[in-house]
């Protein structure tokens, strides 16, 4: 029976590779930043990196590898249990407050990653009788955690704000008693930003409330980095918040939930994600909190993050390539078919240019890209690197 599953197994995988969609990792050999080093068969080569979630540049920012190591000191590395049996340090409370106070919320809750925040906010809050309303290009984990949850599901055209009131409106004549609207802050195949005050005047008007995962925004977006809900001016009418640790805010691992206290008290009671799942390591949860502070007073970084976006945005507009207009440091090169993607991410790292093409079934087919995303870190000099190697790249393959 076993090797009737390995055969099973190698078909699909043998499936995957015909179709050209077997992804292979690359190997990192120094910290993550604006320039790693990757390990390649030739030995260890330089690259610029344009393809992390690293916005302000703090995965290894010194005062968070410091802040990290005092933390192994004192709280020392692992925590060996869940939160409500042996694993809560007064760092974890301080960092669930710190995350709260940043996005003006009564509290937050915790969790391995985001991924799992999303598969465990759903089920405690709805259940048989409620409705869930969710964008059509919603992330993975908030897909999955509506599908643990037995509230009906309603589904609108990303961005479509007709859909969604026509959702809303089923929603109301199926007899929903509570109605949640579930977005991304930010899209981040093509780096579009929902449409907040929309869905919230909309959710208002149909007695529903939104939760808004932010975890492509929080920490850069927004005039001090408190996200879509701060750029948009949509604020404090999102009730709910996703959001990681494991980009902007350090990069590190961790996800967290931040609402008002009776919807953060419930996580903590039923969350299951929350209640059988390991505690943040003690070094990780200092981590972040450091980030926290520095992305709270981080208008430099934004500034310098917004410069690096617009610079690389016009020279690789200027140089002929087509881009999806918008205004985070997500800028995808548009590139059509999946072999032209892979051809350019090909010809750029041979140019030393560490990016991901991405195609069909990531992003719809006949849309294959490369998607860029800009970090704090970089310096122009480094942007402008980038777009030679495009621009060269581009015209060695003909698509510019
Ligand atoms: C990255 C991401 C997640 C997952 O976050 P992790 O902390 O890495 O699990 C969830 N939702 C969105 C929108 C993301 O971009």
């Amino acid at each position: 029976m076993s090797s009737g599953i390995v055969s099973a197994v190698e078909e699909v995988l043998a499936g995957i590779r015909a179709d050209g969609l077997y992804k292979t990792e690359r190997r990192i050999a120094s910290p993550q930043g604006p320039r790693v080093t990757v390990a390649t068969s030739g030995g260890e080569r330089p690259y610029l990196n344009l393809c992390a979630n690293d916005y302000l540049g703090l995965a290894n920012h010194p005062e968070i590898v410091a802040a990290a190591h005092e933390a192994l000191d004192r709280y020392g590395f692992g925590m060996a249990s869940v939160r409500f049996i042996c694993g809560t340090q007064t760092l974890h409370r301080e960092l669930e407050q710190a995350i709260a106070a940043y996005l003006g919320k009564d509290d937050a809750i915790l969790f391995a990653a985001c991924f799992d925040a999303n598969g465990a906010v759903f089920e405690p809050l709805l259940g048989e009788g409620d409705a869930v309303i969710s964008d059509s290009l919603n992330h993975a984990s908030i897909i999955d955690g509506i599908r643990l949850c037995k509230a009906a599901r309603y589904r609108y055209a990303s961005g479509d704000m007709n859909e969604l009131e026509d959702r809303l409106r089923e929603a109301n004549r199926d007899g929903a008693r509570l109605k949640l609207v579930v977005t991304d802050g930010i899209f981040s195949m093509d780096g579009h930003i929902a449409r907040l005050p929309e869905i919230c005047d909309l959710a208002e008007r149909y007695g529903a409330v939104v939760m808004v995962d932010d975890c492509h925004a929080t920490g850069h977006l927004g005039a001090t980095g408190r996200g879509t809900p701060e750029l948009t001016g949509a604020g404090g009418r999102v009730g709910i918040v996703t959001g990681t640790l494991g980009k902007t805010l350090s990069g590190g691992m961790g996800g967290f939930v931040a609402a008002s206290q009776p919807i953060i008290d419930l996580l903590r009671q039923r969350a299951r994600p929350y209640l059988f799942s390991n505690s943040l390591a003690p070094p990780v949860a200092a981590g972040a909190l450091k980030a926290l502070e520095i992305a709270a007073a981080g208008n430099d970084l934004r500034a310098r993050l917004r410069a690096n976006a617009a610079r690389l945005r016009a020279g690789l507009s200027t140089a002929g390539f087509d881009l999806v207009p918008g205004e985070t440091p997500i800028i995808p090169v548009m590139l059509g078919e999946a072999q032209a993607a892979q051809a350019m991410a090909a010809a750029l790292d041979e140019r030393g240019v560490f990016v991901a093409g991405f195609f069909f079934p990531v992003v719809p087919r006949g849309k294959a890209r490369i998607r860029t995303q800009v970090s704090a870190a970089l310096g122009p000099a480094d942007i402008d690197t980038a777009i030679a190697a495009f621009t060269d790249a581009g015209r060695s393959l003909g698509l510019i």
